[in-house]
């Protein structure tokens, strides 16, 4: 760790860096912060930063309401787009901790953290693959996004068509600034949809990637004057955006998902854990599509799942296995959306493999036939469930499990509980422009 912070010390020199942005993330996994200047480095690397836990969403009750943060020194990036002659800015994510120097329960990455400890007391180390698809919108004078979609173009198309593709190339620029590794950029299927790729890491730096990938985005259309939504369902009849989560784990440097002799080169340990996820979907489908709106997204003929059921290649199933074997085997689990807390993300799918894995679960048959097309009467057949279809429903299935507080912890999973059922309450009461459409009118 101290040759880390001489490098970093050796950065904020070379680079200039004046201001630091001390970042984490509340229970939804939006981003906060509170920028410090670098005279105050060794303080800070100290974690002797205060802030006032109060105040955002999940975190302490008022009366214990002192929290720390603790810098990861293996987040520290220079803000490529602060950069100036003689000045720039740095930012460090950090866990957030106790008066007392113990983690708090509250911090979503330290919930992460204690699931790779149980992976690790399995021998394992959770690797994970975030796909995170977006919309540009046009936004108004005031910089406001409007309803209207960035570009008319469609999947792979490149531009003139595709005018998103000068922003996914600085998009691109800044990631790489930061030190992601990009693999592929594109234009979606739908109108105005984006997606760039960036390669698999362990699971907290995934998750940290994914936090820190939301912002770049959103930070540098909004230089193009777009806004960048992570929204799971911007506009009726188009298809959404999901983040589809590839997760493998690993006994050391072996893939512990691979078996070279099994037909499908999947090892016993793979498909434990697809039946363990298959076992607790519906239970933390609350968590992966946390929103009212992500249930908009889970419904039949958008490349987006809805049926409990696995396949080798259906992009319909909910959980596909990549072509790719050896160390690339992964399962992808594709109900995910962009809007959820990442760290919660991956930590219920990887508690849900980890049971499957502790219980010794039979995975079901895979399903092979298009779903999406498929009669009621051959889904019940083939005893293929629905993911749940409504916020309400998920909470509902949160709160009847037993997996729910021991995946999230309790403080993390009361404070989600009440946060989705508020949440749910005041979209239920209220009156929406469906409502006025087909009802004023006509009654
Ligand atoms: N946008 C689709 C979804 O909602 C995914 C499309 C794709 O990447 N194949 O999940
Ligand atoms: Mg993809
Ligand atoms: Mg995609
Ligand atoms: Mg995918």
């Amino acid at each position: 760790e101290s040759s880390i912070l001489e490098q970093i010390k050796e950065t904020i020199t070379e680079k200039s860096v004046e201001l630091l942005h001390l970042q984490f993330v509340d229970l939804e996994g939006i981003l906060k912060h509170v920028t410090v200047t670098t005279v105050q480095l060794e303080d800070v690397v100290e974690g002797k930063m205060m802030f006032d836990g109060s105040s955002i969403t999940g975190f302490s009750p008022i009366n214990q309401s002192d929290l720390y943060l603790q810098p990861d020194l293996h987040t520290f990036a220079v803000l490529p787009w602060t950069v100036e002659e003689g000045y720039s800015e740095a930012r460090f994510l950090c866990s957030v901790k106790n008066p007392d120097g113990s983690l708090f329960k509250g911090d979503t990455r330290n919930v992460l953290k204690k699931t790779m400890e149980r992976a690790a007391d399995h021998g394992y180390t959770i690797s994970v693959g975030p796909e995170l698809e977006f919309f540009l919108f046009k936004t108004d004078e005031d910089g406001y996004p409007t309803r209207e979609l960035g570009d008319r173009a469609g999947y792979f198309e490149p531009s003139p068509h595709d005018l998103g593709e000068r922003v996914r190339l600085e998009i691109y620029r800044a990631l790489k600034a930061m030190g992601f590794t990009i693999e592929a950029s594109h234009h979606e299927v739908a109108e105005g949809q984006h997606e760039i790729n960036f390669k698999y890491a362990d699971a907290l730096t995934a998750a940290d990637l994914a936090t820190t990938y939301k912002w770049v985005v959103k930070t540098v259309a909004k230089k193009f004057g777009l806004h960048a939504t992570f929204m799971p369902k911007p506009a009726f009849g188009i298809n959404g955006s999901g983040m589809h989560v590839n997760m493998s784990f690993f006994e050391g440097s072996q893939n512990a998902f691979y078996d070279s002799s099994d037909e499908l080169e999947l090892s016993e340990k793979a498909y434990q854990f697809i039946a363990g996820v298959l076992e607790n979907v519906k239970s933390f489908a609350a968590v992966t599509n946390p929103l009212v709106n992500s249930y908009k997204r889970l419904v039949p003929g958008y490349e987006a799942p809805c049926y409990l059921a696995w396949s080798a290649s259906n992009r319909s199933a909910l959980i596909r296995i990549p072509a790719k074997r050896g160390l690339a085997t992964r399962v992808e689990l594709r109900c995910p959306d962009p809007s959820s807390n990442p760290y919660l993300t991956f930590a219920v799918i990887a508690a849900a493999g980890l049971d499957g894995i502790e219980k010794r679960l039979e995975v079901p048959a895979p399903v092979n036939e298009d779903i999406f097309h498929m009669t009621d009467d051959r889904r019940a057949e083939l005893g293929i469930e629905n993911l749940p279809g409504s916020l309400k429903e998920a909470i509902v299935e949160l709160e009847a499990s037993e997996f729910g507080a021991k995946a999230l912890g309790e403080h993390v999973y009361s404070e989600y509980v009440s946060l989705k059922t508020a949440e749910w309450d005041r979209y239920r009461t209220a009156v929406h422009s469906w409502e006025i459409e087909n009802y004023q009118a006509k009654f």
